[in-house]
């Protein structure tokens, strides 16, 4: 079972694909950690990609896919994988599908959970930080009993500018941009599956498991 998951700053994708490797015996391909353990373990590829990022620019596609050929060929992909964080753009997508095409395999399906943007800014954007004693709240799961004041010491709330409303919609700005290409990509290629990420995190992931199951019993 070889899947891709989907979704947007705030949709819950790391969460889910970590419990979903976990049900169901996947390995979790996160291109962020595939970065910091190539670089650990002194790779060429790690190394390549160090100096990329040590500049400040972005590791080219081609290192990327290489990095990632290199994680799906070690021996617990063999069962499966889920990609978490690539591919990004269309380019990505791309390169992935003849890399995977050489090895005589392909992409069994492309799970995107869905939220709407309104949703994700009040879930990007809900933390809240006491000035004096830095107790941190959440307005979704740890709102202060009293709005701006700390529970603990009735110290004053505030937001880091990283936390705040704007920087959420220029994040979520950059992600739909350059996402909504690479979902019509999957679409066209009948591997798309769209799933509901407003619920609660179980909800989510029953639905999710729920399209793995067609996908194994052959309703592809
Ligand atoms: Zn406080």
């Amino acid at each position: 079972m070889k899947l891709i998951l989907l979704g947007a700053p705030g949709a819950g994708k790391g969460t889910q694909a970590e419990r979903l490797s976990r049900r169901l015996g996947l390995a979790h391909v996160a291109s962020g950690d595939l970065f910091r353990q190539a670089q650990d373990r002194g790779t060429q590829l790690g190394l390549l990609a160090k100096r990329y990022m040590e500049k400040g620019m972005l590791v080219p596609d081609e290192i990327t896919i290489k990095m990632i050929e290199e994680r799906i060929s070690a021996p617990d992909c063999k069962r499966g994988f889920i990609l978490d964080g690539f591919p990004r753009t269309v380019n990505q997508a791309k390169a992935l599908d003849s890399a995977m095409e050489k090895r005589g395999a392909d992409i069994d399906k492309v799970l995107y959970i869905e939220v709407s943007s309104e949703e994700l800014v009040r879930r990007l954007s809900g933390r809240w930080i006491c000035r004096a004693c830095q107790t941190p709240y959440h307005i979704l799961s740890s709102p202060p009993k009293m709005a701006g004041k700390c529970d603990r010491c009735g110290g004053e709330l505030y937001q880091r500018p990283d936390d705040s409303e704007e920087t959420a919609r220029k994040r979520l700005d950059v992600y739909f941009s350059q996402t909504t290409p690479l979902i019509e990509y999957y679409r066209t290629q009948g591997k798309l599956a769209e799933v509901d990420g407003q619920g609660n995190i179980g909800r989510v992931e029953r639905d999710l498991l729920g399209v793995i199951e067609g996908v194994q019993t052959g309703g592809r």
